[in-house]
């Protein structure tokens, strides 16, 4: 008989077995976990994402976030240089697509500490703050101009990439009892894998961060520091990521507040100097208009910007004392997205 099954029950096994048995299982769907299966899926490979907590519920997606050297982040030594700089790279490509939430912003890293802060290197437009620049208690900082992710949009942007790709991401917590016959795993599940590897050397350091509505700030300020208590906040379009708070050994996530009272009060300090003022004279039924000058801080430094403030002052005054028309800025104020960059 010229007849032969064997070869096409055979195909088929291994068609089916192929479907089910991916090239690649990433553990963690945070930045690390989506940005390792993004590279994977693109160079062809059949990826498959298993996450305890989706994209938007992980820790990835609660950070400031800025690109730099983290507090008290000093091994490896000899590779961490290394991969600032290749992450700066990387994300300075992303930035020319605002889809990316990667952008480069200016703001301010100073400390409360005499030891001098010191820019990563490849940190653009450094210039050492004056004075003027600093808040109160803070002794030293520079302007800096570095990349900065709103998280939320970034991660959904590597989401999207990863899915393009041909990824799968399913939710589940995995042991490595379920680990099966995938050829290869790559552990991105963050502090989860403590109990995942198990690794008893890795340990939690909680966060916190309070997230309120932009009064229309554009810089960041971040305070350099190795305490557990500092002062920072990151402008993301609509919304201000306020912080923070490093305690170690902690894996409690419930909110706190009073944790957080000591930076949360200190940001607000520094965010509601000006909206206080306002909202007083306004409740005392003043007329009174607020100016942000993207750059600026206590007093106007740069030409451009005293002039504007002089003739806006001249136009506020000719109006009420003189009886010129009111120029449109008072009528209307100038939203906060035609704000001119520095
Ligand atoms: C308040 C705060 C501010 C920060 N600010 C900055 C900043 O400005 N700049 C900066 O660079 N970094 C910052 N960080 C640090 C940064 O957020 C983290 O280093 C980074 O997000 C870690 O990413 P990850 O993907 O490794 O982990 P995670 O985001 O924690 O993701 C881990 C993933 O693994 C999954 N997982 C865990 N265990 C298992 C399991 N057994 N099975 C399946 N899935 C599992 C989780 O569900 C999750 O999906 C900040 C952190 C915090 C808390």
């Amino acid at each position: 008989m010229p007849v032969d099954p064997e070869p096409a029950v055979w195909a088929s096994r291994t068609s089916v077995q192929n479907r089910l048995v991916d090239d690649v299982l990433v553990l963690g769907a945070g930045v690390i976990g989506l940005t390792t299966a993004v590279c994977l899926a693109e160079a062809g490979l059949t990826v498959r994402i298993r996450a305890a907590q989706l994209p938007q519920a992980t820790t990835s997606v609660v950070a400031g976030a800025m690109w730099g050297r983290g507090p008290g982040v000093l091994e490896p030594a000899d590779r961490i240089d290394a991969w600032i700089q290749s992450t700066l790279l990387d994300l300075t490509a992303l930035a020319d697509d605002p889809a990316t939430g990667v952008r480069f912003a200016r703001g301010r890293e100073a400390t409360r500490e005499p030891t001098a802060v010191r820019p990563v290197p490849g940190t653009r437009d450094v210039r050492r703050c004056t004075e003027v620049d600093l808040p109160d208690g803070f002794v030293d900082g520079y302007w800096i101009t570095v990349p900065v992710v709103d998280m939320p949009r970034h991660l959904a942007y590597l989401e999207d990439r990863f899915t393009a790709a041909g990824g799968q991401l399913e939710h589940a917590t995995i042991s490595t009892r379920d680990l099966g016959t995938v050829p290869v795993v790559v552990n991105c599940t963050g502090v989860g894998a403590r109990e995942l590897v198990p690794d008893p050397a890795v340990t939690p350091i909680r966060g916190q961060h309070v997230i309120v509505t932009n009064p229309g700030l554009t810089e960041f300020f971040v305070e350099e520091t190795d305490e557990d208590s500092w002062v920072s906040f990151f402008p993301h379009g609509d919304r201000v990521v306020m912080g923070g708070v490093a305690v170690r050994d902690s894996w409690d996530l419930t909110p706190d507040p009073l944790g957080f009272r000591d930076g949360a009060a200190r940001a607000r300090r520094l965010l509601q100097q000006r909206e206080r003022a306002l909202e007083m004279l306004r409740r005392l039924n003043k007329e009174v208009y607020m100016f942000s000058y993207n750059g600026e801080f206590h007093a106007l430094r740069r030409r451009a910007d005293q002039k504007d403030y002089t003739v806006r002052l001249q136009q506020f005054f000719d109006h009420f004392l003189k009886g010129a028309p009111e120029p449109d800025w008072m009528e209307h104020g100038i939203p906060y997205i035609q704000k001119q960059g520095p």
